[in-house]
């Protein structure tokens, strides 16, 4: 299967999955994750009219984005080195994985040096698991006032990853889970969370059900990955 019938097949289920729950298509935006894969594949999903694609690896997304058309978006969707940072800042249109406070008043000081303003999504650690990345719950509440007193950061929502699991459909409760935390900051806040960045191969229809606007989805569209990507 190439690359063109497989973003056809994502699209058409992510379509499915919206009709099913009354959501607009228009209102999910597929980032096609290519992370490992070469410029030549991107290069298809690119010839379909699909222009917005994520990277987790700052290295790799340095070598790889100046060999593609300047009109491609990216979106980085990985843990963010903080000595990475500076090379990240003008590749990226939106951050999905700021996943601690210290990571975002580094970014916020050096997009003051950069003259920058990046957007950004707040990692949480949905299932709470000491080996992940991510606010929890309670330290994001906690240190909410102190990210958005951070001029140079636009905070635009949420994003988490749930645990590995064999059933697509575990992975629906820490999505509700990640929609519901969404809701209770706004309104604590007075702020707008707009986007939720939720499902991968495994499950993204599911995360389009349960509200998400940004699916992550790498696998179903370009395949297996050969290598663990490297940095
Ligand atoms: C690699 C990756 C994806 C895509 O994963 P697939 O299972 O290949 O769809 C999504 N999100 C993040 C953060 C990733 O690192």
């Amino acid at each position: 299967m190439g690359v063109a019938e497989n973003l056809e097949r994502v699209r058409e289920r992510i379509m499915q999955a919206a009709v099913k729950v009354g959501r607009s298509t228009s209102d999910i935006k597929l980032v096609a994750i290519t992370k490992t894969h070469p410029a030549e594949k991107v290069r298809e999903a690119l010839s379909t009219g699909h222009t917005l694609f994520g990277e987790s690896r700052v290295q790799e997304a340095r070598a790889k984005i100046p060999e593609l058309p300047s009109n491609l978006r990216w979106h980085f969707v990985g843990h963010l080195q903080k000595n990475k940072i500076r090379h990240a800042l003008p590749l990226f249109e939106l951050f999905h994985g700021v996943d601690s406070l210290a990571l975002a008043q580094e970014m916020n000081r050096i997009a003051a040096d950069e003259g920058a303003h990046p957007s950004v999504l707040l990692e949480v650690n949905v299932a709470e698991e000491g080996s992940k990345f991510g606010f929890k719950d309670e330290t994001l509440r906690a240190e909410m006032e102190s990210l958005l007193a951070l001029p140079r950061l636009s905070i635009e929502g949420l994003m988490c990853i749930p645990p590995l699991a064999d059933e697509p459909e575990a992975s629906r409760t820490f999505f509700v889970r990640l929609r519901e935390l969404r809701d209770s900051l706004e309104k604590e806040f007075d702020l707008r969370l707009p986007c939720l960045s939720m499902g991968m191969t495994q499950d993204f229809w599911i995360a389009v059900e349960e509200g998400a606007t940004l699916v992550r989805v790498g696998t179903a569209i370009f395949g297996e990955r050969s290598k663990r990507p490297k940095d």
